[in-house]
């Protein structure tokens, strides 16, 4: 009689469940096909999976279990499932940002970091829902509909990567692969107890990412923890020459983090007690294992997002200029030219892309460019002068993610100020370009997810991993999984 079938905790990293492929004690397929339950039942219920791709997948996993048998692995990810956000390009299914705009569409074919995956054999097991166009930090504004957050299906998981976080929030041996242009991979993270991180911008291939903030998008990883995240950068970094911005010279220092400085201003008014306590417990438990932690003022903080607002709305509304129902996107009828763009952009994009591009045209119109744009500039280079200055001092440095815990579904749609003052924390990691890497930190009184991040210089990004792991080691936050999930 052959044994019931065994499987890896539902909490397991993906480190963990290839040792259980590798051990002989499950195989690829067991493991992809028991995931795409997961994606098929929870993943569907919390909205957070919009495609899965059953079929390909569980053909990828055999070929996977083939390889390994004759000794012939193409990466250390072999075998492990994954995701890619609704605005990362992929052959099979479609690539619709999560916008009625481009509902359907089949980009026909992979962007460099999924091809990158699929070349170490990964295996592509689906899409996740996120904000339009990722403009977003709840997750409220996707055409597929709202996504839960797992650990109270009645708040919000952050956004715009939600479906990601969502997921890695709540199972195991996967990873995600999220986009963040002001926090979009760290904040839903933090919201839903996953590790994610940002990389360093440019150091992860742009080239089929539906492009938000051109100079601050990063595509990067979203999984149950720091050393997963370091498997999968691994993977998708470096040069890509369909990327002219992407870059040729990584710093590959893995040099130990032993200096790092809480941000003052992380920790003023605005920021709810629980979170403040949460982090600064976790720099005294950085410092009983020996790391020096001091505290460093950087008031350019308080000009990061309203900088941001402006950068990021003037490149977006440059960037989805092209969705006009004639070149891209879903056209609506009409006998006049200018008719059928004014009808087809109305009918395609939701009330907070229009927002965001009414204010972008407006920032970079003619006689008040200069008062904002260039000015928006301006702060932007002693934003990135700040943090650089700080980082010659210290090796990291730490704040919380987010001011507030996951709210309530519907408590901010319509209080976009509101929205935006989610992003205060996490956009000075994007206008500076530097690394950001987002980890569970602790719970408030009502059981509801923290997360910290730790910034670093451009480029120290497995630096900041390495970190991550070390205090991953030390702590196990990270291994909780809300209540409720079957096993
Ligand atoms: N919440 C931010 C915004 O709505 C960040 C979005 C993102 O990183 N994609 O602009």
């Amino acid at each position: 009689m052959s044994s019931p079938q065994q499987f890896p905790p539902r909490e397991a990293t993906v480190q963990e469940a290839l040792q259980w492929i590798s051990e002989g004690r499950c195989s690829s397929h067991d493991l992809v096909s028991r995931y795409l339950d997961f994606l098929e039942t929870e993943g569907k219920e919390l909205g957070a999976i919009v495609e899965t791709f059953e079929a390909e997948a569980l053909a990828a996993a055999k070929l996977s279990d083939k390889r390994r048998e004759q000794g012939e692995l193409l990466g250390p990810l072999d075998g492990i499932p994954f995701t890619a956000k609704m605005n990362i390009t992929t052959a099979v299914g479609t690539t619709d940002a999560s916008s009625a705009m481009l509902v359907g569409f089949e980009a026909g074919e992979d962007a460099t970091v999924v091809r990158r995956l699929l070349g170490g054999g990964a295996v592509l097991v689906g899409k996740t829902s996120c904000d339009e166009f990722a403009m977003g930090a709840t997750n409220e504004t996707s055409c597929h509909g709202v996504v839960a957050n797992p650990w109270d299906r009645s708040r919000v998981p952050g956004g715009s990567s939600g479906g990601a976080a969502a997921l890695a929030g709540s199972h195991g041996w996967a990873f995600h692969l999220g986009s963040d242009t002001g926090g979009s991979i760290r904040l839903p993270a933090a919201f839903c107890s996953a590790t994610g991180l940002k990389p360093t911008w440019g150091r992860v291939s742009r080239s089929g990412l539906i492009a938000f903030g051109s100079s601050l998008d990063q595509i990067g990883p979203i999984a149950r923890d720091a050393s997963d995240c370091a498997l999968v950068l691994d993977c998708i970094e470096g040069a890509d020459p369909l990327d002219s911005t992407s870059l040729h010279q990584l710093d590959e220092s893995r040099d130990p983090i032993e200096k790092v400085a809480l941000v003052s201003e992380g920790f003023g008014s605005g920021i709810d007690d629980s979170i403040r306590e949460a982090v600064r417990a976790a720099a005294q438990e950085m410092e009983q294992h020996g790391v020096e932690v001091t505290e460093v003022s950087l008031p350019q903080l308080h000009a990061a997002n309203a900088c941001y607002q402006v950068i990021a709305t003037a490149e977006a509304s440059s960037n989805l200029a092209r969705y006009d129902g004639i070149h891209v996107g879903s056209r609506v009828a009409a006998d006049d030219l200018q008719l059928l763009y004014e009808k087809s952009r109305r009918a395609g994009f939701g009330v907070e892309v229009r927002r965001r591009i009414l204010l972008g045209t407006f920032v970079l119109s003619a006689g008040y460019r200069d008062s904002y744009y260039s000015r928006a500039q301006a702060v932007r280079d002693l934003i990135r002068e700040g943090v650089d200055h700080a980082l010659e001092q210290v090796d990291a440095l730490l704040l919380p993610v987010s001011p507030f815990a996951p709210f309530p579904i519907g408590e901010r749609i319509d209080d976009p100020i509101a929205l935006y003052a989610c992003d205060i924390l996490t956009v000075t990691a994007n206008l500076a370009g530097v690394p950001a890497l987002a980890l569970p930190c602790g719970f408030d009184e009502a059981g509801l997810p923290i997360g910290m991040q730790l910034m670093g210089a451009r480029g120290s990004d497995h630096r900041l991993l390495q970190f991550g792991q070390q205090w991953q080691q030390w702590t196990a936050h990270h291994r909780e999984l809300p209540v409720g999930g079957a096993s």
